[in-house]
């Protein structure tokens, strides 16, 4: 089962059921001048349950032109080169910097095993490579002029070091894949997602505030769906980032091991998670979106690499 939400005009949510959940992960979906465009189209264990609804929606497998990439990680564009196999008409538009690693995927997988282990085929299947000639690298300034709809590129590190954003000028929205934070459907929270390697808590402050420069009226997150209000939810963003980050921190100079600051980590943030919401499921798909272990493996990746750690 999918759940497709039209968000405006010609324009599409697709929640892609990610380890039996939804309201975890989706796909936006635009339409226009024979063009079809999907914004992060998942992994490829939910690139059936994508075809699906595109499928509710009207439209065939076929029929997609576009695949824009915020970023390469594994639930965002994982499933790229699996869906082009029945997208045969498509390019996949990526910054340049993670552009490569899609058609050779070899070192993403060695970092993301790194992080995932042996839980790498239940939660991502095969990542399959993405032919050369179907790739188009992308970078700042870039404007793509889309489905009727003329998107702005803009580089917006931090999370990723080759993650963009896409910005509608005209109509106001933002597609922030990562670089937004995650906040589920239903509670006002923003969990700041810290994977290895890239994650810059300063350089991720310069993208929170470009963003907020442009006024965007609301932010579509890869995690999840619209955010309505977003000089507050970029605030606080930034805020849980530092204080996530200083806890990370306090605990490494105190001599604690990665699993110990992991549970600290919980034991320190979780209770306010639990307190905003009555769904019993918000915890499980908090962590399935970001889960404790990456984020704190981040932050101590990126805390060693400041020379701050003692
Ligand atoms: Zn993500």
């Amino acid at each position: 089962m999918t759940t497709v939400t039209q968000l405006s005009h010609k324009l599409w949510h697709i929640s892609l059921p990610f380890q039996g959940e939804h309201g975890v992960l989706g796909c936006y979906v635009f339409a226009g001048s024979d063009q079809l465009v999907l914004i992060d189209p998942g992994p490829q264990t939910t690139a059936a349950a994508l075809i699906e609804g595109l499928e509710e929606l009207g439209f065939q497998a076929k029929d997609v032109t576009h695949i824009l990439a915020t970023h390469i990680h594994l639930d965002h564009a994982g499933g790229a080169g699996t869906l082009l196999q029945q997208m045969p008409h498509a390019t996949v538009l990526t910054h340049s910097k993670g552009a490569p690693h899609l058609v050779d995927p070899a070192k993403l997988l060695t970092s993301a095993t790194r992080i995932y282990g042996d839980r790498m085929n239940e939660l991502w299947g095969t990542v399959e490579p993405v032919p050369e000639d179907q790739v188009q690298a992308i970078d700042h300034g870039d404007v793509l002029t889309l489905a009727d709809r003329r998107l702005e590129v803009h580089y917006a590190p931090g999370h990723a070091s080759h993650h963009v954003i896409f910005f509608d000028v005209h109509s106001g929205e933002m597609f922030t894949g990562d670089a937004a934070g995650v906040r589920l459907p239903g509670i006002n929270y923003n969990r700041p997602p810290t994977p290895p390697p890239d994650l810059d808590l300063e350089i991720w402050t310069h993208t929170i505030t470009m963003m907020k420069q442009l006024h965007p009226d609301v932010l579509y997150l890869a995690h999840f769906g619209p955010s309505k209000e977003p000089v507050a939810h970029l605030d606080q963003l930034r805020e849980r980032l530092y204080s996530w980050g200083e806890l990370v921190l306090q605990a490494m100079r105190e001599g604690k091991d990665e699993a110990q600051i992991t549970e600290y980590l919980i034991a320190s943030t979780q209770p306010e998670l639990e307190r905003l919401t009555d769904d019993p499921t918000m915890v499980r798909r908090y962590d399935l979106a970001i889960n404790y272990p990456m984020t704190v493996q981040g932050y101590m990746r990126y805390w060693r690499k400041q020379g701050k750690a003692s």
